[in-house]
């Protein structure tokens, strides 16, 4: 589901956060892999054109598949230009700041992907829940983030906000293998129980924000999450649509820039015959 629309009502539990029926893993490798060739090409365009940056947010509760989905899709970028920033709770200095102040130095420079895993949503959502500021404060922020995205938007950045949609069951089973698991045991944090208690709260605070920040410029996708794979594909296909549409300006650029490189090739041989 997606998100254009400022004030959109959004309704989470009635969004499947299971793949379609009949679509299956096998079914749709030879897709994602296509995707994966396809963004790699996209963003040397992007590299080499440095018009635009791209921003992906990545929100979810606790065992969503952030990580995950950074990994498999993130992956089939050229590292050279992706940043990948976690967002945690703020230090003591990024505390004695406004909330955007920790985000913004993160934002991708022209030609760049950036990736938040976790974001300035957090400040409507873990900081709302939570009642970590009084709610005055919290509630003008959806303002100042439109206001935020809008500026990144203007200033050339293609927004992209995701947020990974999984059901209680599947995030219970998560938690449990984790624990059962040897080699992501170290992962397990008591916090994600505690969290797990407030979901209906979360539910809230995730559908407000998605509502109240959702633009064109600014979309939100809800990604059906509780299968990996599929998750996955949602989110490289969204950021593949996203970028396609930019690529022809981005090749218009780079035929320009060539242009007048072999222009200037040519004049220093003219000058050395
Ligand atoms: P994790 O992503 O599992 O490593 O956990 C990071 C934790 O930091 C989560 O529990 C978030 O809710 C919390 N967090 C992130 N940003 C903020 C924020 N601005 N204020 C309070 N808690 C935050
Ligand atoms: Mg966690």
């Amino acid at each position: 589901m997606i998100y254009t629309q400022r004030g959109d009502k959004v309704r989470l539990d009635k969004i499947s956060t299971e793949p379609p029926k009949g679509v299956t893993k096998q079914s749709v490798q030879k897709r994602f892999d296509a995707l994966g060739a396809e963004l790699f090409a996209l963003q040397d365009s992007l590299w080499g054109a440095k018009t635009n940056g791209v921003l992906v947010v990545l929100q979810g509760r606790d065992s969503a598949g952030k990580d995950g989905t950074i990994k498999h899709v993130a992956g089939y970028l050229n590292p050279r230009g992706v940043h990948v920033t976690s967002f945690g709770v703020p230090s003591a200095e990024e505390s004695r700041h406004d909330f955007l102040w920790r985000v913004h130095r993160h934002a991708p420079g022209r030609g760049e992907f950036a990736i938040f895993n976790r974001s300035h949503y957090e400040d409507v959502l873990a900081v709302r829940v939570h009642g970590l500021a009084p709610k005055k404060l919290w509630k003008a922020r959806y303002g100042h983030i439109r206001d935020f995205e809008q500026l990144l938007s203007e200033e050339g950045t293609i927004v992209l906000k995701y947020f990974l949609h999984i059901s209680r069951k599947e995030q219970k089973e998560r938690l449990l293998e984790r624990e059962r698991d040897p080699l992501a045991a170290w992962k397990v944090n008591v916090n994600d129980w505690n969290e797990r208690e407030r979901w209906d709260e979360y539910t809230q605070a995730y559908e407000d924000a998605i509502s109240k920040t959702a633009a064109a410029h600014a979309p939100w996708t809800v990604v059906p999450a509780d299968a990996k794979w599929y998750r996955n594909l949602v989110v490289a296909e969204s950021i593949v649509a996203a970028l396609r549409e930019h690529r022809k300006e981005w090749d218009r650029a780079l035929d320009a820039m060539a242009r007048k490189a072999r222009a200037a090739v040519a004049a220093y041989r003219a000058k050395k015959s």
